[in-house]
């Protein structure tokens, strides 16, 4: 089997909370706690979970926008977590980040030709004005836009538009890995939709990898080839679209499917409404994360041992005692 394009390990993420005054804290919101999976080239991987789950920031940590606390981010067997400043920028070419606010990712004050043009300038990668011009008129077409959109600015788009030109922004640089960090949850249904079928014919066009983080499943399940579930910093659930919609294991994996509308009215899907909120990343519940919140957590084992992400059956692997 070919090496995966991406393997992160053990990826943790501890944030320092502020002290009081003339008190430092040593309390630590604990966003990431030890996340573990592959990318192969080409294919597309749905992060899914609730709010505060760490799934953003698993993706900045990958692209070290933030700084991972501990753990390992392979990229083409390099170790990004060890990049020096200017192999970390050449290495965003490679992989580029789609954000999930359309209306505050683009600088308002630059027209769209410069923020589409701005990587081509900073790696490079054009021959003077007329090339970028030339360039960036390129990239507005592929991505279904005009090429005299260029000449204006951001607040002259609709919320899908601008989510367009995030797109041509990232695709300047030919990147190999884009991580669409909730690329369309700020975006009408019907948006939604048009956004992810340009993400799907861009990826058949130039074999992009895609890391797609969404809260809802629904979202991923028509774009994404697997699944990683994530709850309070640790993924609980992982395997294929087809397994994981068909055949979840994890008790909160069928719970957030519980809440997916299923086309056919003559299919449903018994509702499971989880109790409680989700609490707080930190002061995690000990042992399993969730069971403060599962309906068939087990007292004296799942409040005190903390359970392995095991591998069930080829390519599902679930975080679960009593689902093993
Ligand atoms: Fe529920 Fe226990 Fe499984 Fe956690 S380990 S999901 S609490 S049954």
């Amino acid at each position: 089997m070919s090496e995966p394009l991406l393997k992160v390990e053990n990826l943790v993420k501890h944030f320092a909370l502020p002290g009081g005054f003339l008190k430092k804290s040593t309390e630590r919101l604990r966003a990431v706690d030890g996340v573990s999976f592959t990318v192969s080239a080409g294919e597309t991987l749905g992060v899914v979970g609730e709010s505060g789950c760490g799934k953003s920031t698993t993706g900045r940590c990958i692209l070290r926008l933030i700084e991972p606390t501990s753990g390992q981010v392979w990229f083409e067997g390099r170790d990004v977590t060890a990049l020096g400043k200017e192999d970390l920028r050449a290495l965003a070419r490679d992989m580029q980040i789609i954000f999930q606010d359309p209306f505050a990712s683009l600088n308002p004050r630059m027209t769209v030709g410069a923020i589409v043009g701005e990587g081509l300038v900073i790696h490079k990668l054009a021959k003077g004005n007329a090339d970028i011009e030339a360039r960036v008129a390129q990239l507005l077409e592929t991505v279904g836009l005009n090429a005299d959109h260029m000449r204006r600015y951001p607040h002259e788009f609709s919320g899908g538009q601008r989510q367009r030109i995030g797109i041509a922004r990232a695709l300047a640089v030919s990147p190999k890995l884009l991580v669409c960090d909730e690329a369309v949850s700020a975006l009408d249904v019907s948006i939604q939709a048009q956004v992810i079928n340009l993400l799907q014919d861009l990826q058949a066009q130039f074999g992009l990898t895609y890391i797609f983080i969404a809260h809802d499943l629904s979202v991923v399940e028509h774009i994404a080839n697997r699944v990683a579930v994530m709850y309070l910093g640790r993924i609980v659930e992982l395997a294929s679209a087809h397994d994981l919609y068909t055949t979840p294991r994890h008790p909160y994996t069928e719970a957030l499917l519980s809440a997916v509308p299923i086309p056919d009215p003559t299919l449903k899907r018994q509702r499971i409404r989880l109790v409680g909120d989700v609490p707080s990343p930190i002061r995690p519940p000990p042992g399993c994360h969730f069971h403060t919140r599962c309906p068939i957590a087990q007292k004296g084992l799942c409040d005190v041992q903390r359970p392995e992400l095991k591998q069930t059956t080829e390519g599902h692997w679930v975080s679960c005692h009593l689902r093993s």
